[in-house]
């Protein structure tokens, strides 16, 4: 009974998480400001801005505090559970296993050069960490195949600022009908730490070398390719932690078995364990008043009094609620960002110079920053 459910219980989580990934991107890039933009809930971005955060500088454009609680989350996660966000959610893995549905009949990469390719996410890893420490930018914002996908409701910006990570997503997509999790395999940097921290985690998959029957099935079923049946313990940066090896094996919980130090645990268990602590903490957060990913609604504003500096002003922000969070009239708004009074006042700020021809909200931000 558990082998089966923990399977139907992880699609659904699957499903669930991208769905709602979708509706945030979605409401973001219609309604604006309020919701949290697809950087500020990226645990990724965090690391990005690791450096600003750690020298006391403001954080990085588009960075939240939250999204630095969020990315500490995704450590202390890996290090009890491995890579067990990528596994059960992580909403760009999900749509790859999804894709990978479609075609049941899957290409076996030559593992010379599948050895070599697994390298490559954590090159993507030092590199645009060293960058954005660097630059003191969202630098792989443009070739994030996530962040390409998050905008796909506005195809003008999706190949306009993301139009290297629209050609990742789409060799992505294209790659993941007949490679299972092709970009977590082999190009996503956050796999890659959440691989190398989980090593120091008791969370373990065992296998029987005396009982196991080497039926071979729980390789099959792995995501990641991981020749499950030829070792004792999968001590591998490439497990996903997804369970899907224990919950196919005929002897699952004999033969093999998904340990947290010496407790076993049904897959099911696992899975909704290690779901549950994530979104969890995140409630926890939240309640506290620590997990803040997006600007505070105009209510709030309005009860708090606690405007905003023309530096931290956001670009999805229309010219009117820039106006009301940082405090000014909407003519002494227009003046002092010198927008000229045609523009129409629910353009995003972003988007002016679609009116302006030469206008740079990021530089006129810069030379007004601190009123
Ligand atoms: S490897 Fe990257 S894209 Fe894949 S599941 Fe993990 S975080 Fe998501
Ligand atoms: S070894 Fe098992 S838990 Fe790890 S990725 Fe493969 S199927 Fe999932």
């Amino acid at each position: 009974m558990f082998k089966k459910s923990s399977g139907i219980i992880r699609w659904v989580i699957l499903v669930v998480i991208l769905g709602g990934s979708v509706l945030i991107h979605y409401l973001h890039l219609k309604g604006g400001a309020n919701y949290p933009s697809v950087h500020s809930i990226c645990p990724y971005g965090g690391l990005e801005n690791l450096w600003a955060w750690l020298s006391g500088r403001a954080n990085i454009q588009k960075i939240f505090s939250g999204t630095m609680v969020l990315f500490f989350l995704t450590i202390v996660f890996a290090l009890v559970f491995r890579r067990s966000f990528c596994g059960n959610i992580c909403p760009f893995g999900a749509l790859q296993e999804l894709l990978g549905l479609i075609l049941s009949r899957k290409i076996k990469v030559p593992a010379a050069l599948d050895k070599h390719l697994h390298k490559v996410k954590y090159f993507v890893l030092i590199l645009s960490a060293l960058m954005a420490w660097v630059t003191l930018s969202l630098w792989l914002s443009p070739y994030d195949p996530w962040a390409a996908f998050a905008h796909m409701f506005k195809g003008e910006e999706m190949l306009e600022e993301y139009l290297i990570g629209t050609i990742i997503l789409a060799l992505t997509v294209v790659a993941a009908f007949f490679i299972r999790r092709p970009f977590c395999k082999y190009l996503c940097p956050a796999g890659a730490l959440y691989g190398i921290i989980g090593k120091l985690s008791p969370y373990k998959i065992l296998r029987d070398e005396k009982k196991c029957k080497k039926c071979g099935i729980c390789t099959k079923k792995c995501p990641m390719d991981i020749e499950v049946h030829s070792c004792e313990r999968v001590t591998t940066a490439e497990c996903i932690s997804c369970n899907r090896c224990v919950e196919a094996c005929p002897g699952a919980g004999t033969m093999i078995s998904a340990k947290f130090a010496a407790l076993s645990l049904k897959p099911a268990v696992a899975v909704i364990a290690s779901v549950a602590v994530f979104f969890g903490s995140i409630f926890v957060l939240d309640s506290a008043g620590l997990y803040r990913v997006s600007l505070p609604t105009q209510a709030e504003v309005a009860e708090k009094g606690e405007y905003i500096k023309i530096r931290d002003l956001r670009g999805s922000m229309t010219i009117e609620q820039g106006a009301f969070y940082t405090g000014k009239g909407l003519d002494d708004f227009y003046k002092i960002m010198e927008i000229p009074s045609d523009v129409p006042k629910d353009t995003q700020m972003k988007h002016i110079s679609q009116y302006v021809k030469g206008y740079d909200f990021h530089q006129m931000k810069a030379k007004k920053g601190s009123e």
